[in-house]
């Protein structure tokens, strides 16, 4: 029996369910891109802030080497212009052979020191002693009232100033200080000049680049020389004219970078050109550096920073991707479980729904049985009822054919009793003696009737030894000639002469062949053929007599009956329905048996009886 325990489906739900897969998908993909946005500007900030916190560091570094660098010269004006040459020069600026003297002398701390220039003003600017004295490009006889180390000298205080030399054309870093006459009034200005190019040499060759910017944000100092005189800030008339009034830059013409600034993740990046063409994204570090008003400005070029995010971010990806095949595997293995838990509970529900039918099945089995069980009851109590019923019925038959037997003769004695009267009256006692003899007859047969019920009753009449078929058979041959004669049978033996004698009694054997031989000879009386066929073998220790008619047979309805006392269809008078039932109880008693097998036309009793060993023949 098969179950379906799915009900129908509902009309929308195939349409329905890969739409919503595809939305599922579309919403993940959503999710993943997002995912990976947000992780690839968290990456981006990441690699950036770090690359911040290095050129912080190196910003650090770079400020205190450079401040360094420059505090050395700091103090050297100051210390020069308290020597006795110089303040003897101060006091008399056209002494020849002082200024000689003192060129000579500045030229030999020039080259010790390793600074630019050393050179000595006059109060109103002009130059009276230079360490480069001699060259092409002496200071000697130039005038520096314009420039602002030396207005702020002239104020009586050090000073110190950045710009391009406007007689070298070298860029340069100046200190500069006073020098005191005796009565403390300003004689003169020193100034040291110191060259820039070897601190961008130390800044060359490292994996960040340094530029400074002055005050009005212009780049002096690069550690590439592209950026020089670019400006950060824009370039505003203002302050064009107070770098011209100064000559900081002497003639250099200068230039805004175009778009310094940007953002990238949040992080503030520096594009500036490159020396290879094109421009580079930076990360700057910067910081004051106090004293001089420059901005340092620590450089670290982006690339390498995009780079190791874009590594984060492919591992990012990588670690997403390993995430979503595990959930994916995890969600696979679930609708497995699943499965294979709905395939149990599918099948338990099975085993579940066939072990009710089998109970239901047993139940009504039981059931059955039980009805059948009260049916045989029944059965049994109606087949005793039935049984009860059939023998007042064979009671009644037998006291029908009693009466009948008894009555007929003595309704004749009856008869022939008043004939005799009758005829003795008239004295005719011949005649009356007749009929006292036919009196006498009618009583003699009356015996013959008890005869017969007792030998229904089974008393066995003779013992049992071996007894030969043949000659028992020509006696018995005389017994039913008369009967044979009467209906017109004849009847054929056939034994073989080898036949074994039978273990019988001789009497009640014959019994059983007149009975047989007589029931035949009365069923073919009528018959086309009336031959009555008696034949028999031996075989198995046993020998079997077949007796054989061709009338009309034993109809399949009382078949089973025909071996019961008083059971007969030959009318009232005609039999007794004993015959069978006493050949039955006598073969029962000699331990043999008979049975009736179909041979329609006609009829054929089988009869079985032990056959005689040799030893015990007579
Ligand atoms: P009865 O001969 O007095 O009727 P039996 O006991 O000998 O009693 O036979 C019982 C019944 O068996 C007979 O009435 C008859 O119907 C049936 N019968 C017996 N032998 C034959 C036969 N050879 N052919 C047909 N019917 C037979």
């Amino acid at each position: 029996m098969e179950i379906d325990a799915s009900g129908p489906a509902p009309a929308s739900g195939p349409a329905r369910a890969p739409l919503r897969r595809v939305l599922m998908l579309a919403a993940l993909a959503g999710l993943v891109v997002l995912l990976l946005a947000a992780g690839n500007r968290l990456a981006q900030q990441r690699a950036l802030g770090q690359g911040h916190l290095r050129a912080e560091t190196a910003l650090r570094l770079t400020v205190n080497a450079l401040q360094a660098d420059l505090a050395r010269y700091e103090m050297l004006p100051q210390l020069i212009g308290d020597l006795d040459l110089i303040r003897q020069l101060a006091a008399a600026p056209g002494d020849p052979a002082l200024r000689r003297a003192t060129n000579q002398w500045l030229a030999a701390q020039n080259a010790a020191l390793q600074s630019s220039n050393i050179y000595l003003m006059r109060p109103d600017g002009l130059t009276i002693a230079a360490s480069n004295f001699g060259t092409a490009v002496s200071f000697l006889g130039q005038n520096f009232a314009y420039r602002p180390y030396f207005i702020d000298a002239m104020r009586g205080h050090p000073a110190r100033f950045y710009g391009v030399g406007t007689t070298s054309g070298v860029r340069g870093y100046f200190f500069s200080a006073p020098v005191r006459d005796a009565a403390g009034g300003i004689a003169a200005v020193v100034a040291v000049k110191i060259g820039v190019d070897r601190i961008e040499e130390a800044w060359r060759g490292g994996d960040y680049q340094v530029m400074v910017t002055d005050p009005d944000g212009t780049v002096f100092l690069a550690s590439d020389p592209g950026w020089l005189y670019h400006s950060l800030n824009p370039l505003t008339p203002v302050r064009l004219a107070r770098t011209q009034a100064a000559r900081r830059y002497a003639d250099t013409a200068l230039t805004e970078f175009p778009q310094a600034a940007l953002h990238r993740a949040g992080v503030e990046l520096l594009r500036l050109p490159h020396a290879g063409g094109g421009t580079r994204d930076f990360i700057a570090a910067t910081q004051a550096m106090p004293g001089a008003g420059w901005r340092v400005h620590v450089l670290l070029d982006s690339a390498e920073a995009m780079a190791q995010a874009r590594l984060m971010l492919a591992s990012m990806v990588l670690l997403l991707a390993a995430g979503l095949s595990g959930a994916l595997m995890l969600r696979q293995r679930r609708a497995r479980i699943a499965e294979r838990l709905a395939a149990t509970a599918e099948l338990e529900h099975r085993v579940i729904a066939r072990t009710a039918d089998l109970a239901r099945v047993n139940q009504r089995l039981q059931q059955e049985i039980a009805e059948r069980r009260a049916t045989e009851a029944e059965l049994r109590a109606a087949q005793a009822s039935l049984v009860q019923v059939g023998k007042l019925a064979a009671l009644g038959q037998m006291s029908a054919s009693l009466s009948h037997e008894i009555n007929q003769p003595l309704a004749a004695a009856r008869n022939y009793a008043d004939s005799a009267a009758i005829l003795i009256e008239r004295g005719d006692y011949p005649r009356a003696r007749e009929n006292i003899a036919e009196i006498l007859a009618l009583v003699d047969r009356m015996p013959a009737i008890g005869k017969h019920l007792r030998q229904a009753a089974r008393q066995p009449g003779d013992g049992t030894g071996a007894v030969a078929l043949a000659p028992l058979l020509r006696e018995t041959r005389t017994i039913v000639a008369q009967r044979l004669a009467a209906s017109g049978a004849t009847l054929e033996l056939d034994i073989p002469a080898d036949l074994p004698p039978l273990c019988a009694g001789p009497t009640r054997l014959q019994q059983v062949l007149v009975n047989l031989i007589s029931n035949a000879a009365d069923a073919v009386e009528g018959s086309a053929d009336r031959r009555i066929e008696l034949a028999a073998r031996a075989g198995d220790g046993r020998v079997t007599i077949t007796v054989r008619d061709h009338g009309p047979g034993v109809p399949q309805a009382i078949a089973a009956r025909i071996f019961d006392p008083f059971f007969t269809t030959k009318g009232i008078g005609a039999g007794l329905g004993l015959g069978l039932s006493i050949t039955a109880n006598i073969l029962r008693d000699l331990g043999g048996q008979i049975s009736l097998t179909d041979a329609r036309p006609g009829a054929c009793f089988r009869v079985s009886l032990p056959a005689c060993p040799p030893e015990a023949a007579p």
